[in-house]
């Protein structure tokens, strides 16, 4: 018998947050800084909502693009928030359902995706499984959108830009300043953009600024598990402008050969969601960066995240990986910046735990200086 596996498997590694996070299981009792996921529960009101959709019945499949009134909501709140008429919308489960199926749809064999480094795992990953060629663009040391490099990058084979802000891992938010730059080279030279806005709530500083403000050629992708600790329920949607209506039926028409259609109760709880404040919830998370940074800055070279709940700290050893092993081998559980990025020089912590924890987390790493 000839080779089992397919050969993409092999354009694929398994995640390096998630190896750590296995690793998290077996320690007694660590400072886990390694998952990306609030540490405060499902609000009483949204769990309320799923438990009556179970008891109800509503346990079967919805609709492939999304229950209607789920949808509805969405596309009042993409108008209200874009100017968007009729807008363009699929349910789907997770944020990374959207990507896989964005990209999907979209990515040829040799096409390029200009992806800003560091980055979020699942883009370098699903555009390699698809013979699609990464772009990095180098935003170290400060983070920002580097937008000269972006445009410099575009060449006739760029499929896409891949925005991410706040961004994972660096905790960054661009500016309005930044988008409006973006936007304008994204429309000079007409490239789609593709924004993953799953952190959009989390910003401590200054106002989320979204490109689809600015410009139309874009698919935003947001969530329902960071902003309302239900990463288990699986839950995101695309947003599009009426134009680009086509590429979302085609990602529909993707999802249902694999994911068929986000969780039916959940879909229900998700209505209640959308007018859910969690003001509250990021005033806590405002806090924790702050003790975060301010227990760090004097040891370590950082910026002050802004948003989303990381920090990407630089290592101080000769890579970050060798800092990364001593730090796991103390009990605190970091990820190594490679996972993220095409350098070994960083680290990512993820500052959604007890603020005691956090605390003890900044004592032994700064032991370990
Ligand atoms: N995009 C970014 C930037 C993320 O950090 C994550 C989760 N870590 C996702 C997408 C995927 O989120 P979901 O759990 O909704 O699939």
């Amino acid at each position: 018998m000839g080779k089992i596996l397919a050969d993409r498997t092999s354009k694929v590694d398994a995640s390096g947050i998630r190896k750590v996070f296995a690793l998290a299981e077996k320690l007694k009792d660590p400072v886990n800084f390694s998952i990306g996921q609030p540490d405060f529960d499902v609000p009483e009101a949204l769990k309320d909502e799923a438990i009556k959709a179970i008891k109800s019945g509503l346990n079967k499949y919805s609709q492939t693009a999304g229950d209607e009134v789920l949808k509805t909501k969405i596309a009042q709140q993409t108008k209200a928030e874009f100017g968007w008429d009729e807008p363009a919308v699929l349910v789907t489960c997770g944020v990374s359902g959207g990507l896989f199926l964005a990209f999907m749809a979209l990515i040829n064999p040799g096409d390029e995706v200009i992806i800003s480094d560091p980055y979020f795992v699942i883009y370098k990953h699903v555009v390699n499984l698809l013979g699609g060629k990464c772009v990095f663009v180098d935003s170290y040391p400060d983070f920002a959108l580097p937008v000269d490099k972006i445009n410099e990058s575009i060449t006739s084979k760029t499929k896409m830009i891949v925005l991410n802000s706040p961004c994972n891992p660096t905790g960054a938010v661009y500016s309005q300043s930044q988008i409006k730059d973006l936007a304008r080279i994204a429309a000079e030279k007409d490239v789609l953009v593709l924004s993953d806005e799953i952190y959009e709530r989390f910003c401590y500083d200054e106002k989320f600024a979204s490109v689809a403000n600015y410009y139309q050629k874009v698919l935003v992708l947001r969530g329902f598990g960071k902003s309302y600790a239900m990463t288990g329920w699986r839950l995101g949607y695309v947003a599009a402008h009426k134009s680009m209506q086509y590429i979302i039926e085609e990602m529909a028409k993707l999802q249902q050969y694999t994911f068929v259609c986000a969780p039916t109760p959940f879909q229900k709880a998700a209505i209640a969601a959308l007018d859910c404040n969690i003001t509250d919830f990021i005033d806590i998370y405002r806090l924790k960066r702050d003790i975060l940074y301010n227990g760090l800055a004097g040891k370590f070279e950082l910026n002050k995240p802004s948003g989303a709940f990381y920090a990407f700290v630089k290592a101080p050893a000769r890579t970050a990986s060798e800092f990364v092993e001593r730090a796991i081998n103390n009990n605190v559980l970091v990820i190594t910046g490679k996972v993220f990025s095409e350098k070994d020089t960083h680290f990512r912590i993820s500052y959604a735990t007890s603020d005691e924890k956090i605390k003890r987390g900044i004592e032994i790493l700064c032991s370990l200086c």
